[in-house]
């Protein structure tokens, strides 16, 4: 059973003696910036010079600096910058900052688990992860509430590190609603697989290959679309609510008969044995490697798959239906269609 961790467990005491750097202002940076400001922590956020993010912070009230400066005057320092830029981030205006007795947090193992960022001796490495995007770590807080986070110690130099990521989690919200003790490893491995065989990678081929099932077989595009796609929202909130059993639950007899009897035919021992695949790739580093590289050259084969994935006749049917719903598209402000480099 997981070892779980709450608001008493943590003294925030621990963190409010020291200067925390929030690296990045996104998804995650936003919300660990002001949740620990609101928490009583000393906080500066650390952005490139002319980053649209600076003015959004500024706003906030928060206090913006050079990433370099953030690192200098802090002691405890998060990465939230992309996974694939950190390493750049940490070897240009981090490393050259860091102390004996400092500490490196992280919200996502990869860059550690990898080898990408090596920090050096005397310096703690931890992470907190939420288990929720940042805009919902942020409005939890200001609810009084909080996302469950995962806690973990890659390197304990100093012997307060354990202390020093409790009292992060709970700086931020997470204890609220429980941290999970678990590894860089643990983390990273699994958040991977995850996110590319079931989440993204496997929803979306699955849902791709339901429309273009029916509609190869003769059935129109939007009817298509309606079943294999938006309605995957309903299925999904009621498992989220209630796990498979609520869905089955709420769903005609019909529809569950149809689940067990033909959910084993298409997502078959075949499909499981490329899972294995798929991980063992992500524990050898493999996957890792081919990310970087590619991103370290421009991102070529990134560039030429979102391309090729944005051009699937799939989204220029959901384009024109979700004109039809307003309260689908009143969700979609924030999202840029069509744009190779984001
Ligand atoms: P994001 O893309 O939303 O934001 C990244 C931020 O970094 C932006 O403010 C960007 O301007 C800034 N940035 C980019 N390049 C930079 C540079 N060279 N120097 C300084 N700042 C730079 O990223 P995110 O989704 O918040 O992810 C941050 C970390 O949190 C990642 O490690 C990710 O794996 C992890 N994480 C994300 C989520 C999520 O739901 N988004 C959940 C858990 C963990
Ligand atoms: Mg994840």
């Amino acid at each position: 059973m997981a070892e779980l961790f709450y608001d008493a467990d943590a003294n925030l005491g621990v963190l409010q003696q020291r200067k925390v750097a929030i690296i990045g202002y996104g998804s995650q940076g936003h919300a660990h910036a002001l949740n620990l400001r609101d928490s009583g922590i000393d906080v500066r956020v650390g952005l490139r010079p002319g980053s649209k993010s600076v003015e959004k912070a500024e706003n906030e009230g928060l206090r913006v600096v050079s990433v370099a400066q953030a690192a200098q005057e802090a002691d405890v320092i998060m990465i939230l910058a992309p996974d694939q830029v950190q390493r750049i981030v940490y070897r240009d205006e981090i490393a050259p900052y860091l102390q004996p007795g400092n500490a490196l947090f992280f919200a996502h193992g990869f860059n550690i688990r990898f080898g990408y960022i090596q920090p050096p001796a005397g310096v703690d490495v931890c992470m907190v992860a939420p288990k929720g995007p940042g805009h919902l770590v942020r409005r939890e807080y200001a609810e009084g509430r909080g996302v469950p986070v995962l806690v973990c110690v890659e390197k304990d130099e100093t012997g307060f590190a354990w202390s020093l990521a409790l009292a992060y989690a709970k700086g931020i919200g997470g204890l609220r609603a429980g941290g999970i003790r678990s590894t860089f490893t643990e983390e990273t491995e699994s958040d991977l697989f995850g996110e590319q065989a079931v989440l993204c990678g496997g929803a979306s081929a699955l849902i791709t290959a339901g429309w273009e099932t029916l509609v190869e077989a003769g059935y129109q595009p939007e009817i298509a679309y309606f079943e294999c796609l938006h309605e995957m929202k309903l299925i999904v909130d009621l498992m989220y609510e209630g796990g498979i059993a609520k869905m089955r639950w709420s769903v005609s007899d019909t529809a569950e008969y149809g689940d067990y009897v033909s959910g084993p035919r298409v997502i078959d021992a075949g499909v499981k044995q490329r899972m294995r695949e798929v991980l063992a790739d992500i524990q050898s580093g493999a996957f890792a490697q081919r990310f970087i590289d590619d991103q370290d050259a421009g991102g070529p084969e990134f560039y030429a798959l979102r391309a090729k994935a944005e051009a699937h006749p799939i989204e220029a049917t959901g384009r024109e239906l979700r004109k039809l719903m307003a309260w689908v598209k009143s969700h979609d402000d924030d999202y840029t269609e069509g744009t190779a480099a984001r």
